[in-house]
């Protein structure tokens, strides 16, 4: 999972590849970016940001961050703004030179330079996309139409898997396809990869859009009811409103039979093993044989099906539902899924749907953002490559990882020292440090995109067959060893994440950036800032979440009960903390859906702590701007949480997000004792712990 909340944006991804296009694109952020990119000419804590006529002990988040937040207004197509998404934006200028640059560079056909520039430019061409019509789409929906059995549905149907879902790294649970695959290491065995079945088959964002009561939700229902005829309108199709009509009654009883975001993400209920005869007995209807070989997966003799009762009902709908509705269904999935790159009336009307209706967005961003955007998506590592020659010195990464090596060994001791934890569970937590892969800036390679074709004429193609790439690549690595030094973000992002089944982390050149990691800042600015968004990932590793997957990989419940006891009690004084937080009078925040990332929080930040004392070597901190070491380095974590958010996306945050207002990350440091003597805090401020209410968990 990743360090940072989800951009409620997200919710308007609908299918893998084109939550690039719905979504406004990174580049469409760092155009419309307010311009406060961190300076260069200064190095370590920003005083500027400060707010010092306030105590830190009453509010540190205001201390911190408080001239920051006087200056900055939230720009009117954002809901929210903050360091991450400043450092995001410059990230995105960046990348968005280096696509522009490769578009005018006549680099060869078939080099990486040329794909970026021939990818990019087939999106740019409108003329072509209109003089074109539904042509790209003409010999695929000519197959849907020519379907004349539920057995050849099958076979069709097996046909549309892609490898378009993820469920424990990028976490993505949703495609419009009616399962999804997704190729990782095993649950059972780790070091090779299995291939993972997802249910799917929706268009709107989750089974909630059709299941859940309320007017809003009826009212969006209906919409897009209307919705779905005027695209099959649009396409040329009759009797639309009554196709339309089936289609969303069709994808309604799908939802019925589809669980929850919180069960999906309960590892524990996930891990069901299916042999081919399995699907078959457990899941009648479709006929699995077909769709396997449609899917060219005839060879593979067990799957890890995801969830079990959602295989069960949708099998079932494909014989209960008739063949005309399910070719309807299909033949709406595929221009549906496509309309951002059909011609205008068609991509128009995809927007009103999503952009205005869905997510309130009044405008369509510029044609050029959306460009980079399917680029960075689709070629994602070959932008990387260039951008890390570019802006990721050799350095920077050295720097970096000499951090990592001194939070880790922070870490160790602290396990060492835990009274509370058995001695095995102890050599497990030790041994996961030992095989823990830390990613930093980019991958030791990168992806080989020799086998997609891009032709500057055809951006309907060019998706497709990016889809086909990537479903090959996998599907051929099924049952191979696996690659713990693959990553799943690209250098260009920023962000950081925790990989369970690789027992990994990848730290992207992109956040190891300023105001987070400068190799010129002092070593307190450095471990407050990037170091303790390093200790909260490595912290993942040990916490509930970590708990689920041994050294290897594997799951496996590592911890014995009575350590698993003893860490609950002392999490719940967290989460009485974090529920004691009122960002609105009529609203708290949820310290139990906020636990895992609290805990985090505070033991990356104890972790840093560690490790930039040891980075010392018994030396004097240098002083800097008057602030001693120690003030520096608490300085340095509350200004990464600098943040502004309109009440809708700060509520919207509370209610759904596993991570605590940024406000409330800030206050992280009322647990560590060192924080207190640093800034003098005394009983009678506001943020004063007497030392037993202090959360010492790691
Ligand atoms: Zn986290």
């Amino acid at each position: 999972m990743g360090f940072l909340p989800k951009s409620s944006e997200f919710i308007l991804a609908h299918a893998a590849i084109f939550a690039l296009i719905a979504v406004p694109p990174l580049a469409a952020q760092a155009q419309n970016a307010p311009t406060d990119a961190p300076k260069q000419d200064t190095h370590g804590i920003v005083v500027a940001n400060l707010d010092t006529s306030v105590k830190p002990g009453d509010d540190f988040n205001e201390y911190a961050n408080g001239g920051w937040i006087k200056r900055m207004e939230i720009p009117p197509d954002r809901g929210n703004i903050g360091v991450f998404t400043a450092l995001a934006d410059l990230s995105n200028k960046r990348t968005v030179g280096l696509i522009e640059e490769a578009a005018k560079a006549n680099a060869p056909v078939g080099s990486n330079t040329g794909k970026i520039a021939a990818l990019y430019n087939s999106y740019m061409n409108e003329s072509l996309i209109e003089t074109k019509g539904l042509t790209p789409l003409r010999p695929h929906l000519d197959s849907i139409a020519a379907i004349h059995n539920k057995r050849e549905l099958a076979r069709a149907l097996g046909q549309t898997l892609r490898s378009d879902v993820d469920a424990l790294n990028n976490t993505n649970f949703h495609t419009s396809n009616l399962f999804g695959l997704w190729v990782a290491p095993g649950f059972n065995d780790s070091e090779r990869y299995a291939p993972y079945l997802l249910q799917g088959g929706l268009e709107l964002p989750d089974r909630e859009y059709y299941v859940a009561a309320g007017d809003g939700m009826r009212d969006i229902r209906a919409k897009y009811q209307t919705h779905v005829s005027t695209i099959l309108k649009l396409a040329g199709y009759s009797d639309t409103d009554a196709r339309a009509q089936r289609i969303v009654e069709l994808e309604g009883a799908i939802a019925e039979k589809h669980i929850s975001l919180a069960d999906n993400e309960d590892v524990h209920k996930a891990n069901n093993t299916w042999t081919k005869a399995d699907f078959t007995a457990k899941a009648p209807g479709l006929d699995w044989g077909e769709y396997f070989r449609g899917a060219g997966l005839s060879k593979q003799a067990s799957f890890i099906v995801w969830q079990p009762s959602a295989f069960t009902g949708e099998s079932a709908l494909v014989a209960s539902t008739s063949l005309d509705t399910w070719k309807d269904w299909l033949a709406f999935h595929l221009i549906e899924d496509y309309a951002n790159v059909l011609p205008k009336a068609l991509a128009n009307e995809h927007f009103d749907f999503y952009g205005k209706i869905l997510s309130g967005t009044p405008e369509q961003r510029p044609r050029w953002q959306i460009g980079v955007g399917i680029v960075d998506g689709l070629l994602g590592d070959a932008v990387g490559q260039i951008y890390v020659q570019r802006y990721f010195p050799p350095e920077a990464k050295a720097a970096a990882q000499a951090m990592v090596a001194n939070i880790i060994s922070a870490f160790r001791k602290r396990i060492e020292a835990l009274s509370w934890m058995d001695a095995t569970t102890k050599a497990e937590a030790q041994a996961k440090l030992t095989t823990l892969y830390v990613g930093i800036g980019y991958p030791d390679t990168w992806r080989d995109y020799s086998a997609y074709e891009v032709k500057a004429d055809d951006i309907f193609g060019n998706i497709w067959r990016s889809g086909l790439f990537d479903y090959s690549h996998d599907v051929a690595r099924i049952g191979l060893p696996i690659d713990r030094k693959e990553w799943s973000m690209t250098p260009q992002t920023v962000n950081a994440v925790n990989l369970p089944l690789q027992n990994a982390l990848n730290f992207p050149a992109a956040i190891l950036q300023p105001p987070f990691f400068d190799p010129q800042a002092p070593a307190a600015a450095n471990y407050g800032a990037i170091g303790s968004v390093i200790g909260h990932e490595i912290s993942h590793t040990f916490d509930t979440e970590g708990s689920a997957f041994d050294s290897k990989g594997r799951v496996r419940n590592w911890w014995t009960s009575a350590d698993l006891a003893h860490f609950n009690a002392a999490t719940a004084k967290l989460a009485a903390q974090y529920d004691t937080y009122k960002p609105f009078p009529d609203l708290s925040v949820n310290g139990k859906q906020t636990l895992a990332e609290n805990i985090a929080d505070v033991a990356g930040l104890s972790a840093a702590y560690d490790g930039y004392h040891d980075s010392l070597a018994n030396k004097a901190a240098p002083a800097q701007d008057g602030f001693t070491g120690d003030q520096q380095f608490f300085i340095a974590f509350g200004q990464n949480w600098g943040r502004k958010a309109r009440e809708a996306a700060a509520r919207q945050q509370v209610m759904t997000d596993p991570h605590a207002p940024a406000q409330f990350r800030a206050d992280t440091v009322r647990n560590i004792d060192p924080w207190y003597s640093a800034f003098n805090v005394q009983p009678g401020e506001k943020l004063y712990l007497a030392p037993p209410d202090r959360v010492r968990i790691w």
